[in-house]
């Protein structure tokens, strides 16, 4: 069936982003919670229409490690998209009251399955792995949303300012400066999913903005200088796997089967590791947090 407007009950808003915001909805003929992304756009209705079709290949996207689709539909020059409601929210707001090792390697863990089932099922990378594009919900399931399907849709965005908080790969950086698309590859995910791992570590972006003078100076760190590292405290094999997502040179990082036989990954293989007490944990330290302010 197709999903429209009307069976649409709005709630509140989970978050805003670049290209438009998220709002809690209840769909009403099914009275399931879905998440609905409301996208503007300036183009016209032969474009919009070609968007729609892409958008369909979301359908096939269906895995533990994806988050569900459940349809897309047109007001004006909106695109809404409905998927699975995450009631934890995404992985940027659960990172401050810290992330125990086997806590680390399973959301890694997930986030690779999930990213290799793109790959080798949909022929997809994601291009926009990021704390905030990996959800999380109070079950403690972790799931990647916002990869992109849409060639045409990705066009009609308004240009990214790449900058401040840029999960992009040096190689992916040095094109978009040339003007020179096309020069990253699946492994350029990888290098997104190492530093979304550093990030929740260290709780805040691994190139904090106030440490650069400018944009130009911290495109120029991830570009040039040395990547960054896992905080003290975690083993050797998880520093070790970061690492083999942060190489410098695309060429050299680690692929998705590699990274899955890793020793990190290896131990995470059937260890019981309680996410749903992390989850509510973390979802905890935040309302303190926000009960503070
Ligand atoms: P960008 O615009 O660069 O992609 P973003 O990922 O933060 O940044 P959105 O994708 O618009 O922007 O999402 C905004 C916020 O809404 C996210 O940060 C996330 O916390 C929340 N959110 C998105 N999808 C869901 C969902 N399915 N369930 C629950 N919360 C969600
Ligand atoms: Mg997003």
């Amino acid at each position: 069936f197709k999903i429209n407007m009307s069976q649409l009950d709005l709630d509140e808003e989970l978050g805003r982003g670049n290209y438009g915001t998220v709002k809690k909805v209840l769909h009403k003929p099914t009275n399931v919670a879905m998440a609905m992304k409301e996208i503007r756009l300036e183009l016209d209705d032969s474009k919009l229409n070609a968007i729609l079709m892409e958008l369909d290949i979301l359908h096939r996207a269906v895995a533990p490690e994806i988050v569900e689709f459940y349809g897309a539909f047109f007001i004006e020059s909106c695109v809404y998209y409905c998927m699975e409601y995450m009631d934890a929210g995404s992985l940027d707001k659960l990172q401050g009251a810290g992330v125990p090792e086997d806590v680390l390697a399973r959301i890694a863990s997930r986030m690779v399955t999930g990213l290799k089932f793109l790959k080798d099922d949909l022929q997809i990378m994601h291009r926009d792995v990021k704390p905030t594009n990996v959800l999380v919900n109070k079950k403690g399931e972790v799931k990647l949303c916002d990869f992109g399907v849409s060639g045409q849709l990705e066009k009609s965005l308004a240009k990214t300012n790449i900058g401040c908080q840029s999960y992009m790969a040096p190689e992916r950086i040095k094109g978009e400066s040339q003007n020179n698309l096309g020069t990253y590859t699946v492994s350029s995910d990888v290098w997104s999913l190492g530093l979304s791992l550093i990030e929740m570590t260290m709780g805040k972006y691994p190139y904090p903005p106030e440490t650069y003078q400018n944009v130009f100076a911290q495109l120029t760190a991830i570009v040039h200088g040395p990547p960054p590292e896992l905080p003290e405290g975690y083993s050797e094999d998880a520093q070790d796997f970061v690492a083999q997502c942060l190489m410098k040179d695309p060429n050299a990082r680690a692929t998705y089967a590699e990274l899955l036989e890793h020793p990190f990954l290896g131990a995470d293989r059937g260890r019981e590791v309680d996410m749903a007490g992390w989850v509510a944990r973390a979802l905890a330290h935040r309302q303190e947090k926000t009960n503070q302010t």
